[in-house]
Order: structure tokens, then C-alpha cells, then sequence
């Protein structure tokens, strides 16, 4: 079941740049993609065209086949969630349970609902001992676990994670695949930009390349690698 296309995007910041040109891609639900290429190349870019903070100037979205339009954005930024690198430091609640309670504040649910979702981020990120503690004194890792449990408590269908494993200790590396390993028994898509090819080695399904704002390759991870 194909969940998320991009049909011939590109993008530019401003006048003179194009920071995406011809970007064709096609995401199946509950895939493991691993996203690849140098500083540059377009990663972010494309990802905040999929998850609608950003409309292409030339090009579709799809959302299960739903063309995304202007009216679509705010519904299609609640399916893909982005965890961004330096999500961490952007942590800003006086409590880690505050923290994570703000996404699905802002979505309007219950007092309940919220409580609820909050509880089961916290859970999956192994987090709740720190619940009323300030997120300002945890540890790097831990601190990336909160801005993860920030996205998993908004429950969007597909997660991409820009460049987790930068600022990462294998320590965390290992917790980071067991995360993900559990997301995707949730039934989520996931997308990963990593410069760590090991790790795309051992995780992804499917590697696709960026390089110069377009893809260069898309693939089975063992193709893509062993031809690099
Ligand atoms: P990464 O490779 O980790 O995605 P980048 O170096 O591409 O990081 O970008 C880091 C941040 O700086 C992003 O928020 C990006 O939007 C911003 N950025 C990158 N290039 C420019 C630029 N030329 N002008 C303004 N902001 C930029
Ligand atoms: P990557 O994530 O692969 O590092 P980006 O998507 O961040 O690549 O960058 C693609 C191109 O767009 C780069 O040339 C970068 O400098 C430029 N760029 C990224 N963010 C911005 C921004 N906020 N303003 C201007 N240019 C940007």
C-alpha cells in the first residue's frame, strides 16, 4: 500500500538556488528507509515537502492518493512527523510530561486524550521516571528520547528522523533500533537520514541517495551499498 508520493518536486529558497529539482518518491506503509547523501544534497528540503511545512513550486504530494493542496497542509503535517536533529536543544517545558503534552494539546483533544498520549509516549521512549523531572537536566540520549516521544504522542503515521545518530553514542545508537524496531511493530513508516552507513546497512530496508537536490539511487539497502 503505497502511503506517501512525491511526483516530480522541486523547491528553492529563494531566487538563483534550487535546493530540489525532479524529485520523484514513493514511500509503502510500515517500509524502513534509510536516506542518504552529503550535506546539501536536499534531505531536509524534502522532507519538510513531505510533511507539508514546505509547498513545492513545481511537483505533487500524495497522502494515500490524495493530491495535497494548500487547505491539505495542517492534515497532512499531523500523518508525517519529523524529528528533527536538533530537536533536543529546542526542548522548552518546565517538565518532561509538559513537554511532550504540547503536540496533542495543540490537536484540541480531551484533557484525557492528552493524558493518555502522553502516558504511552512515555512508555515507548522509556521515560516515565522522568516524567516531572526538568527535560533542561537529562542527559543527551535522554533528551533526544523526549523529542522523540514529542512526535510519537502527535501518533502521525509516518516518522522521519533527520539525522538521528549524529550526536548519538552507540549506547544510544542500540536504543535508537530498538525504538525504531518497535515503531515499526506499531505499523509505522519510517525514514532516516544518517551518514552512518553502517547503521543504514544494518536497519534500512531500502536506501535512497540524494545528491545536487535530486535522487541519484533508490533501492534494496544491500544494492545501494554494495555499489557504492
Ligand atoms: P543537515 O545537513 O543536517 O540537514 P544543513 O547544513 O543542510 O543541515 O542545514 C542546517 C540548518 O541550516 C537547517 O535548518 C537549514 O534549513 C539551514 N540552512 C542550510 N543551508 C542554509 C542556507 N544556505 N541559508 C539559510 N539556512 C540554511
Ligand atoms: P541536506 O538535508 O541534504 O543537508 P538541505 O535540504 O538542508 O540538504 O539543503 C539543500 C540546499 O538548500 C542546500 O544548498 C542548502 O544550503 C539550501 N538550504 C537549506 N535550507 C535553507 C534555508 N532555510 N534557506 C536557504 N537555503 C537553504
Amino acid at each position: 500500500e503505497v502511503l506517501l508520493q512525491a511526483e516530480n518536486l522541486s523547491y528553492s529558497y529563494g531566487p538563483g538556488t534550487k535546493a530540489l529539482h525532479d524529485v520523484s518518491l514513493s514511500v509503502k506503509k510500515g517500509e524502513k528507509i534509510a536516506v542518504l547523501g552529503s550535506n546539501g544534497a536536499g534531505k531536509s528540503t524534502c522532507f519538510l515537502n513531505l510533511n507539508g511545512v514546505l509547498m513545492p513550486d513545481t511537483g505533487t504530494i500524495r497522502y494515500k492518493g490524495k493530491e495535497i493542496g494548500k487547505k491539505d497542509l495542517n492534515e497532512l503535517r499531523k500523518e508525517v512527523g519529523i524529528v528533527f536533529q536538533d530537536a533536543d536543544n529546542q526542548i522548552i517545558a518546565s517538565t518532561v510530561s509538559a513537554e511532550v503534552s504540547f503536540g496533542p494539546m495543540n490537536l484540541r483533544l480531551s484533557k484525557d486524550e492528552v493524558k493518555q498520549r502522553v502516558e504511552m509516549a512515555l512508555k515507548s521512549m522509556n521515560l516515565m521516571m522522568f516524567q516531572d523531572r526538568p527535560p533542561h537536566y537529562l542527559s543527551g540520549g535522554e533528551k533526544k528520547r523526549v523529542s522523540i516521544a514529542d512526535i510519537i504522542a502527535m501518533e502521525p503515521e509516518v516518522i522521519i528522523f533527520d539525522e538521528p545518530t549524529a550526536s548519538l553514542d552507540p549506547v544510544n545508537v542500540e536504543m535508537l533500533t530498538q525504538v525504531l524496531d518497535e515503531m515499526t511493530r506499531m505499523g509505522k513508516t519510517l525514514l532516516i537520514s544518517t551518514h552512518d552507513v553502517d547503521f543504514a546497512y544494518k536497519w534500512a530496508d531500502r536506501a535512497v541517495v540524494f545528491a545536487g537536490g535530486t535522487i541519484i539511487a533508490d533501492g534494496p539497502v544491500a544494492d545501494i551499498l554494495a555499489s557504492d
